[in-house]
């Protein structure tokens, strides 16, 4: 469970709401069981339910936990997709360990940025904020806001290391981009929407200086390509095995 500044009173947390209900309806965890809570900066501890009190529960802080998170950040850009799949790719690659997400929109994407938008995100939100509880992440991974292509481009100028993953290349495997990588990096990893990236679109990322990757010689289901990059990367600086 996740909580911020204003739920700590001395050395209790006070779980409320969605976490509260979870806790006692879904888990039906009761006085004296251990779980475990993270702060809003990855700092995560055990603790032991001390009461509950109106639906709220009372939770006291014991010894700190070692810190789960990859040592380096590996953040996703990925092309939104239709219907359940950008939430397949939220809840998978958040239980791996990325660090953040920039979803966004293209010129070869199947969905546009639409007026629910702030629903979506709502949802969204919760997906990732349920699958970092269940993997025990020790922080909530960043959503931003969906953003359409150009963007991306500017975006990439603020991370250590960019790789765009990309169907038409044929030889340069991940581990290459990723040499000379260490501790602490801040890594964008790029996958794209359903219909792929034009040539227009490799082109400028090229100009940058941002180089295709492969994941070998058979194409992806772009919710595949995502999890699966994301997979490979945590896996080439030795956080996956
Ligand atoms: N049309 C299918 C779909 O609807 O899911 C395949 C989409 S694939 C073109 C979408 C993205 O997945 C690509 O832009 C790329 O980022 C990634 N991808 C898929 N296979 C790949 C591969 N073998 N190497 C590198 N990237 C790949």
């Amino acid at each position: 469970f996740f909580y911020g500044p204003g739920q700590v009173h001395g050395d209790e947390v006070i779980l409320t709401d969605d976490d509260a209900h979870h806790l006692l309806r879904v888990l039906r965890a009761s006085v004296g069981q251990e779980v475990e809570l993270c702060d809003d900066k990855g700092s995560c501890r055990r603790a032991v339910i001390a009461g509950v009190d109106h639906g709220e529960v009372r939770c006291r802080l014991g010894h700190e936990l070692p810190d789960s998170e990859a040592v380096i950040r590996f953040y996703l850009a990925f092309g939104v997709l239709k219907g359940e799949k950008t939430e397949f790719i939220l809840q998978k690659a958040t239980e791996l360990g990325a660090a953040g997400f920039f979803p966004f929109t293209s010129e070869r994407s199947v969905v546009r940025p639409d007026k629910k938008a702030e629903k979506i995100q709502k949802r969204w939100q919760k997906i990732i904020h349920g699958a970092a509880a269940q993997s025990r992440r020790a922080i909530i991974p960043q959503l931003n806001p969906p953003c359409k292509w150009p963007d991306v481009l500017d975006l990439s100028k603020t991370f250590d290391k960019v790789v765009f993953f990309w169907e038409s290349e044929e030889d340069r495997p991940l581990a290459k981009s990723l040499e000379g990588c260490s501790r602490g990096d801040r890594v964008l990893l790029i996958t794209g929407p359903e219909g792929g990236f034009s040539a227009k679109e490799a082109a400028a990322l090229g100009k940058l200086g941002i180089e295709p990757v492969t994941l070998g010689p058979r194409i992806l289901r772009a919710e595949t390509a995502a999890v699966v990059a994301t997979a490979v990367a945590l896996y080439q600086v030795g956080e996956l095995g």
